[in-house]
């Protein structure tokens, strides 16, 4: 029988979008007894490829993401982790942030917190592949991939969703993990309060000559902020580096059509030369910055988590970390709704996820824009004001660590899944402390 003439795929929840935070979703549900369906338009094939072993800076994944203590937790809890291989996360200890109009700089360091890292940069295609693994052991999880969704018509509980090959799928929830761009967004008619910064951030991979120093480095300058996070291979070499150069637009154009060398030069030079030369680039990308937030996350039997539901700067590198912390909520609701005997897809369990994540993602949004404007401006006052602060904030012991253990999420109370495993190392045992 042709696709289109089978009658549609029928789940209790219907997953748009099978990238990191909609896989993750999937795996956070599937200890309840639901019949769960994600709808991913990359193919199984190249999400799952081999990754090659890194040597050269093409080897690697431009995209890359700066993984927080409770999102580890997160993926430890479902399993992920175990996925992940032992060499392509690279934990960091140290941060320094530092402003490039004088001498105002914080430094912090796990030690600091008793713990041996506050973090851990691993490229996004290494962790999407460790999810989709851990997806195919679940029996109730079922993804169809290399499809794309085309159209969602409003209907009975969560409507119908046609798909580009011809099928078309139903469920009691219908869940928008569908990226910054979400069309369920669109179709939901869910509208978003959006600020474009004229802003691009030029992504790339660099080589340096001197070591990472596992360290996650960050210069604020008017124009943007610029951001080295360590990359970890399989035979140990730290010269490998993840760049985030946020710049205004123009700048950013021009910068990006430099040659290699030149290119190398100018970064080398932006950075202040504090891991040496750079010695070798990638290919460059340039993503447009924009700030974007939906002002409802959900309406009768339909959700968005992630960038669906907000994106935003990527100067702390809390994006999906913010996502991950849906997935936790969004999970956890309708798990107490099961309890309850409600369904995924019911009114009061899907309000409940709007009033838990609302206002944390607001209020980062709110800090992110505060940050892009203390350091967009270059007025001397503000300028004093900045480097004097960070001076001061520097010498603050208990002050920074709570700074710290916050952009770490080790103050967010996440619900908790799967079997409690035994503690891992310092890092998550705190992070397991902080939510009992
Ligand atoms: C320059 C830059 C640097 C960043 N650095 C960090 C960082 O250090 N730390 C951090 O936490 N965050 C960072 N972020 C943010 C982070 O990348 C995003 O928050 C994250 O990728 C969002 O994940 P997601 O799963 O919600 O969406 P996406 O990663 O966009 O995934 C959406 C998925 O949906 C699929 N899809 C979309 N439409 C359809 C459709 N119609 N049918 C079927 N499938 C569909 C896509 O194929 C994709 O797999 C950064 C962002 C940028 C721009």
């Amino acid at each position: 029988m042709p696709l289109r003439d089978q009658p549609p795929v029928q789940a209790d929840v219907v997953i748009v979008g099978g990238g990191m935070v909609g896989a993750t979703l999937a795996l956070a549900l599937s200890e309840l007894p639901l019949q769960i369906v994600v709808l991913e338009g990359q193919s199984l094939k190249d999400i799952c490829a081999p990754i090659p072993a890194a040597t050269t800076v093409a080897d690697f994944e431009p995209r890359v993401s700066a993984l927080t203590e409770a999102t580890r937790t997160l993926l430890d809890d479902l399993g992920v982790w175990d996925h992940l291989g032992q060499v392509r996360f690279c934990p960091y200890q140290h941060m320094r942030v530092w402003d490039a109009e004088g001498t105002g700089e914080v430094h912090f360091d796990a030690a600091d917190l008793q713990l041996t890292r506050l973090g851990q940069i691993v490229e996004n295609r290494v962790l999407n592949k460790a999810l989709t693994e851990t997806l195919l052991t679940r029996d109730n999880i079922q993804l169809l991939d290399a499809v794309h969704v085309k159209r969602w018509l409003p209907g009975p509980r969560g409507g119908v969703l046609s798909l580009d090959d011809g099928r078309s799928v139903c469920g009691d929830l219908v869940v928008g993990a569908d990226g910054a761009r979400s069309r369920v967004r669109q179709w939901a008619g869910l509208a978003t309060r959006e600020w474009d910064y004229d802003q691009q951030a030029i992504v790339c991979t660099v080589r340096c000559s001197e070591s990472h120093q596992y360290t996650a480095w960050q210069r604020f300058m008017a124009t943007g902020p610029l951001a080295f996070l360590p990359l970890a291979t399989e035979s140990g070499d730290n010269h490998f580096v993840s760049v985030v150069w946020s710049q205004d637009t123009d700048q950013a154009l021009a910068l990006a059509a430099l040659d290699d060398t030149a290119f190398m030069a100018s970064l080398g030079q932006a950075l202040e030369w504090r891991l040496g030369a750079i010695t070798e680039v990638s290919r460059r990308f340039l993503v447009p910055l924009r700030q974007r937030h939906a002002k409802d996350y959900v309406r009768e039997h339909l959700a968005l988590v992630g960038d669906a539901a907000h994106s935003i700067h990527p100067l702390a590198g809390q994006g999906v970390n913010l996502g991950f912390a849906d997935v936790a909520v969004l999970a956890d609701e309708i798990r107490r709704g099961h309890k309850r005997g409600l369904s995924p897809g019911d009114a009061t369990v899907l309000g409940r996820y709007q009033r838990r994540r609302k206002g944390e993602n607001l209020a980062m949004m709110a800090a992110m824009e505060g940050f892009k404007q203390l350091f967009g401006r270059d007025e001397l006052p503000l300028r004093w004001l900045r480097n004097t602060g960070m001076r001061w904030l520097d010498r603050q012991g208990q002050l920074k660590n709570r700074i710290a253990s916050e952009a770490m999420g080790l103050q967010r109370e996440l619900p908790r899944f799967g079997a409690p495993r035994g503690p891992l190392d310092a890092g998550s045992n705190l992070a397991r402390q902080s939510h009992s």
